[in-house]
């Protein structure tokens, strides 16, 4: 099954969002294998954002992204970085499709809520940016049975 990594934002934390967008991933029956909340620094910022730090707009990502500390999950399931990104909505909030995460709380292509993993290769370096091996915890809920067919797990 694939991990996806996603980061409850600062829009998301001061916001009071945090429980409701979790509980989405909860429902859609992707399994939490890690989280935590931590302070970004601009060290790990530029690494993360390393194909925006030329754009004239990065400090302002910066100091967005440090303005309180975030949630970061690592989310588990059955294609779970295209699901996730599809849950998530396109970048700007104001063009993100109503049932999307960023199409139903924000109305900002800078303060849009969360980010998710794009891309197999994208997850798989930023789950190791955020977390070390024994902060994944590879588990499997026992209703897994209801959520996937045998051939889908
Ligand atoms: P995504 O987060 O959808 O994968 P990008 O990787 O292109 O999108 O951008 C990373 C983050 O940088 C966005 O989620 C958003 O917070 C911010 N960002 C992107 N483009 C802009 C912009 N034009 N103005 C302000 N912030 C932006």
């Amino acid at each position: 099954m694939e991990k996806t990594l996603v980061i409850l934002k600062p829009s998301a934390i001061e916001r009071g969002l945090a429980g409701e967008i979790i509980s989405r991933f909860q429902k859609k029956g992707l399994t939490i294998v890690g989280m935590k909340m931590m302070q970004l620094d601009e060290r790990l910022l530029r690494e993360h954002y390393a194909h925006l730090v030329e754009r004239p707009f990065f400090p302002w990502i910066l100091a967005s992204m440090m303005a309180t500390p975030v949630i970061v999950m690592c989310l588990k399931g059955n294609d779970a970085i295209r699901v996730v990104r599809l849950m998530t909505g396109a970048t700007n909030g104001r063009e993100a499709l109503p049932g999307t995460i960023r199409g139903d709380f924000s109305l900002s292509g800078q303060e849009n809520i969360v980010h998710a993993s794009s891309s197999v290769e994208d997850a798989e370096v930023e789950i190791k940016r955020f977390f070390s091996d024994d902060e994944i915890y590879d588990w499997t809920p026992q209703g897994v049975r209801f959520i996937y067919a045998p051939d889908e797990v």
